[in-house]
């Protein structure tokens, strides 16, 4: 029998398909950026960051939206926006990923002075810069370890206020007569625009499209136009959805958004949150549904830290659905969600779902390859499969190190 350690996980090549970047800084830069740029935070020390904004856990959803307002006012340049993606790609390499999709509202950090293209060009810049100097590293450029990859998706605000940044407060205040939706739409639909723009001519790592912020009250169908735009010109799709709202939000997000994944799907078994007459018919939908999800091979994002701090339901984790959708082989893939905001890693929430969900590891290596044949990845589709292939004899070398083997019964190590 052999024990699984914090440190074989750790070495494992794995993938973050779900990070939000203005949820991931460095508390160090988040406070020398606010020095810098006179924004004021509740506490200048990490020690002090941790006891009153970034908690292991929240009292509420606003508690755990809190800390966004403090990182994205410290994001409003290209510069900073250079420094905490160059960071992130750092800090998830230092986890053992080797492949990140990492999100942001690009809308969120834009300004007279900011444009969407210089927002994004410098997330990939910094993104790039941490690339290049992680593939030089020696096991790398050697080929012992296959390279570190990442792709940018973007998200649209469900909705916005005059306060979530420049932008939206231009938006807001020039257009007073149009109803408030449509300008929610009308923000997407050109956010869709101009990343298939910046994904064709300027060749930025744009992979996908996504929709975030409030779920209940904004549902995912009224955004149905943007997601079209991205649909007909290639770009994946994945959808913040059945996180705060229930099953009929991930039935839009499939059947009006055409999502490839959905973001947490923490509800997808709540046949109590559908609203049809009888029972039966609401068992019948929910069914149908995770069916569908389960043989189409749509990828849920599994957040679980994150869930327990915002779904008052799953404050444990053994409430968390994902042990039903393992147990009805969905497919799905561990994330952070935000590694500052969530004080999480990649290999603390394999950890966590290991200890709760007796995952064996045969099981274990199919899930985190899975991550790596539905990430949307930005290179040609012979290069993914090899790059796979890659990851695929890795994890047989990680595994082999650690006295590992895939037929074995495991124990996990305490702490
Ligand atoms: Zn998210």
């Amino acid at each position: 029998m052999a024990e699984i350690t914090r440190e074989f996980i750790k070495a494992l090549p794995k993938t973050d398909l779900h990070v939000h970047l203005d949820g991931s800084l460095r508390i160090p830069t988040l406070i020398e950026l606010a020095k810098e740029q006179d924004v004021k935070l509740p506490s200048n020390t990490e020690e002090g960051l941790r006891e009153v904004l970034f908690k292991d856990a929240y009292a509420n959803l606003p508690e755990y939206l809190e800390g966004f307002s403090y990182t994205a006012a410290v994001m409003q340049d290209a510069e900073a926006l250079e420094r905490i993606a160059y960071e992130f790609a750092l800090d998830s390499f230092e986890d053992g990923v080797l492949y990140c999709e990492v999100r942001l509202a690009p809308q969120r950090h834009m300004s007279d002075k900011l444009g969407m293209d210089d927002v994004l060009k410098s997330v990939n810049a910094g993104l790039d810069r941490a690339k290049k100097e992680i593939n030089s590293r020696n096991d790398i450029a050697a080929g012992d370890r296959p390279h570190f990859e990442y792709g940018i998706i973007a998200c649209a605000m469900r909705k916005f206020e005059q306060s979530y940044s420049e932008y939206f407060r231009q938006i807001i205040e020039l257009n007073p007569n149009i109803p408030i939706l449509e300008r929610y739409k009308i923000a997407a639909s050109d956010l869709v625009r101009g990343v298939i723009r910046l994904r064709d001519e300027e060749g930025l790592p744009i992979v996908a499209f996504d929709l975030a912020g409030e779920e209940a009250g904004y549902p995912a169908a009224d955004y149905a136009e943007a997601y079209d735009l991205a649909h007909k010109a290639f770009m994946m799709k994945t959808v913040h959805a059945g996180e705060s709202y229930g099953p009929p939000s991930i039935f839009q997000a499939i059947t009006e958004c055409h999502a490839d994944r959905i973001g947490h799907g923490t509800n997808l078994f709540r046949d109590d949150m559908v609203n049809l007459p009888t029972e039966q018919e609401r068992k019948h939908y929910v069914r149908a549904l995770w069916q569908y999800i389960a043989d189409r091979r749509i990828t849920i994002e599994v957040c679980l830290t994150s869930n327990m701090q915002t779904i008052p339901n799953i404050m444990r984790v053994e409430n968390h659905p994902v042990g039903l959708m393992l147990e009805n082989r969905l497919s799905t893939t561990f994330c952070t969600d935000n590694r500052l905001i969530s004080n999480t890693t990649v290999t603390d929430e394999i950890m966590l779902a290991l200890r709760h969900f007796g995952i064996a590891q045969r099981r274990l290596k199919d899930i985190i390859i899975y991550g790596f044949k539905r990430s949307f990845f930005a290179h040609p589709y012979l290069e993914k499969r090899g790059y796979v292939r890659k990851i695929i004899d890795y994890f047989d070398d990680v595994q082999k190190r650690f006295k590992v083997t895939t037929d074995q019964e495991v124990t996990i190590a305490e702490s």
